[in-house]
């Protein structure tokens, strides 16, 4: 119990701490009042966060368990650390395919542009999606667990280690110089997740990675250009600006959805 609180309040202040970093060091220059921005973000991340609590939770918990009772996937025909190991990147490599079929799958993309619309980045972006995303990515969630095999243990670790990562590559947050790109090799940075972030199509197609970077690095889908400075965060469709509120935005899925630009040269609406 004890431990739990401590690591609970080393992770609260990592997130302050980061809260607090981003703002004394912008990456990006942002280009909306900041306050009406992260409640509503924070409003969407507190919707998705009922859904994992009602259904992803208890569902992987149970799948986690029967993998520890049985011995099974990855990690149970693994033995020791390097089927932990092994566990860990099934998990991984899980959410990079995922990701990009978020993008390829037009009935996927439906719910992703909702994360991508947001026209400025930090750490609220991480939690901007729409609640039933955390729906429509739950079976496949459970493959996960199912294939990589990891148990409670393993999978409360990667939970805490993915939470971790988004926080901090949605984050605004410039990093010293050459770190940023010495993380990149193997961690997903600001500056990696930025680009993705990018309304141009061949920048937003690259740095599919939530966690590890190595996806990215094997598939060659890695980018380390354009600078942030020449990034338009956002979407390039005619109703992006509208779904950014609130109610537009948990809205946007279930509408004929806008024409999304093909070309790589994008449209910047608010540069
Ligand atoms: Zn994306």
């Amino acid at each position: 119990m004890r431990g739990k609180l401590a690591l609970g309040l080393i992770g609260a202040a990592a997130v302050g701490g980061l809260f607090l970093a981003e703002r004394m060091r912008p990456l990006r220059r942002q280009t909306r009042a900041p306050a009406p921005r992260v409640a509503r973000n924070v409003a969407m991340g507190a919707l998705c966060q009922a859904m994992i609590a009602a259904y992803e939770t208890p569902l992987t918990d149970a799948i986690a368990q029967r993998n520890q009772r049985k011995s099974r996937g990855l990690q149970g025909g693994i033995p020791g650390i390097a089927g932990a190991l092994a566990g860990f990147l099934a998990m991984d490599y899980g959410f990079y395919l995922w990701h990009v079929a978020t993008h390829k799958v037009p009935f996927l993309w439906r719910f992703h542009r909702v994360h991508h619309v947001d026209a400025d980045m930090d750490m609220s972006t991480a939690i901007r999606f729409h609640f039933i995303d955390m729906l429509a990515s739950l079976p496949w969630r459970m493959m996960q667990v199912r294939v990589s095999g990891v148990s409670p243990r393993e999978l409360a670790i990667w939970r805490a280690f993915f939470f971790g990562s988004i926080l901090f590559h949605h984050s605004n947050l410039r990093l010293p110089n050459g770190l940023d790109r010495r993380l990149a090799t193997f961690l997903t940075t600001p500056r990696m997740h930025g680009i993705h972030h990018s309304q141009r199509r061949s920048e937003m197609d690259s740095n599919w990675s939530s966690g590890i970077a190595i996806w990215d690095h094997l598939h060659g889908t890695f980018r380390d250009t354009p600078p942030q400075t020449a990034i338009c965060i956002g979407v390039d469709d005619a109703e992006a600006e509208q779904d950014i509120a609130l109610n537009a935005a948990l809205e946007a899925p279930f509408r004929t959805q806008p024409a999304r630009q093909s070309g790589s040269s994008g449209v910047y609406s608010h540069q």
